[in-house]
């Protein structure tokens, strides 16, 4: 693959080449590929630690990736390192149910109060698409309602895009995803209640559910415009349909809770935008791989072994993940851990805005507590079109520049920076002072 400024040291180089031989794409995730920033060889890594990680050729990254997310303690955090080596010492798999499981699921109902009942799977994607299928067992109904942009995974329903037209019915966004699946989604621009209760009028009483991420983590960081959350659960409950959130971004995002705990929302009542059902994953992992999916007593009691819904997992619950989990969600309980990542966040997107202004270079900094995500473009970014409205390759340039300077950010403009526990004001210092070089190297020609 021809490229010419590439930051990939020799080893690296030498692995891309290696794992092009047996590893399709030579990742094991399409969003880990250098494509969306000019191609060539990503980064291969070989161990990390808090807030740094090092690569094969010895360089050292300040890492605002966190793993698309899970990684909100930093790296190898001590608590979640040694539940996990506890967890590998009495076993990692049983096939029959454990304490840690009960211990787990108590820990995020008492965090998110919508979970009646709870189920762990093993990914965000089985998540997902689990709880689209108990809400058209529990409704019914066969199709769901999803928001441009939004990401839910990879399973077949949700890889659908929307059409031209303020409501479409989906088209595929992969091969291999039959259009007679596609028909049975509608895509609507998210933070637009019109083009919703368009699509609930429209298709009505087919409608099983609105799934949606009650914060977008996956256009860049957007908030709900306020009243947003109210309105789309009323619309979605007077037409008979559930309202799904996918937290798997969003929960222990912000605070110790979910999107629909947030004050930051300043939703008038918690129970005007609850939903029915939600996804989790990422961070209730803590590092390992996992999902669950809860809600509404009598929806859940439609999964099996109590309703006619099926889903099941070999490694569903496994005593490493859960352990893992419930350590993370033991650390994440420090006194004024998210007030932290909030003010490391707050220092970065100003020094950013700085930098930005005093280079001339048109940014949008959308942030969210200790989350943000930058936008090359002079226009606010609050739903997908606006996100996609914005310079791709000034974001590749900046993804470079940063990446030479040993400051690792997610390989494509739609997605975000993550702070962690991990990360100092020296680290957010060393980052603005790196953004305000590749700036001033941008702005140059
Ligand atoms: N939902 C959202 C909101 C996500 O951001 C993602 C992953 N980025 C998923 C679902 C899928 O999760 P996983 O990659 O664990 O399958």
């Amino acid at each position: 693959e021809p490229h010419t400024n590439s930051q990939a040291g020799p080893r690296s180089e030498y692995l891309y080449k290696e794992a092009l031989q047996h590893i399709v794409g030579g990742v094991n995730s399409p969003s880990r590929s250098f494509k969306a920033v000019g191609g060539g060889a990503p980064i291969f890594m070989k161990r990390g630690q808090g807030a740094y990680f090092w690569d094969e050729d010895g360089k050292k990254y300040i890492d605002y990736l966190a793993a698309y997310g899970p990684i909100i303690l930093g790296h190898a955090h001590p608590h979640v390192t040694a539940a996990i080596c506890r967890a590998a010492e009495n076993g990692t798999l049983f096939g029959a149910p454990t304490e840690l499981e009960i211990t787990f699921a108590q820990m995020l109902k008492a965090a998110i109060p919508s979970l009646d009942k709870v189920r762990f799977v093993n990914s965000g994607t089985e998540a997902v698409m689990t709880t689209i299928r108990v809400a058209r067992a529990f409704t019914g109904r066969s199709k769901i309602i999803k928001f441009a942009g939004c990401y839910h995974g990879h399973s077949d329903l949700v890889l659908v895009a929307a059409g031209s037209g303020p409501s479409t019915l989906g088209i595929p966004d992969s091969a291999g995803v039959p259009p007679s699946i596609a028909s049975e989604v509608i895509t609507v621009p998210y933070n637009d209640i019109e083009a919703l209760k368009e699509a609930l009028d429209r298709w009505g009483d087919e409608i099983a559910a609105v799934m949606i991420e009650p914060i977008v983590g996956n256009f860049g960081m957007v908030m709900p415009i306020p009243g947003y959350l109210e309105q789309l659960c009323a619309a979605t409950r007077s037409n008979g349909s559930l309202v799904i959130y996918d937290e798997v971004i969003t929960a222990f995002r912000f605070h110790y809770g979910s999107a629909q705990t947030f004050d930051g929302l300043q939703a008038a009542s918690l129970s005007a935008i609850e939903p029915d059902l939600t996804a989790l994953g990422k961070i209730i992992g803590g590092g390992l791989p996992i999902g669950a999916y809860g809600g509404r007593k009598e929806i859940m009691e439609q999964v099996a072994p109590l309703g006619p819904a099926y889903q099941a997992g070999t490694m569903a619950g496994n005593p490493a993940s859960i352990s893992a989990g419930i350590a993370c969600l033991e650390a994440l309980q420090e006194p004024g851990l998210y007030d932290r990542l909030n003010a490391l966040a707050a220092s970065l997107e100003a020094g950013l805005a700085q930098a930005a202004r005093k280079h001339g270079i048109a940014l949008t900094i959308n942030r969210i507590r200790g989350s943000l995500s930058t936008h090359f473009c002079d226009h606010p970014v609050s739903n997908y079109d606006e996100a996609q409205d914005t310079d791709g390759e000034q974001f590749a340039r900046f993804f470079r520049l940063m990446l030479e300077q040993g400051i690792c950010l997610a390989p494509s403009k739609y997605e975000a920076w993550f702070m962690t526990a991990a990360h100092t004001e020296t680290d957010i210092t060393a980052t603005i002072a790196a953004a305000e070089h590749a700036f001033a190297v941008m702005a140059a020609n």
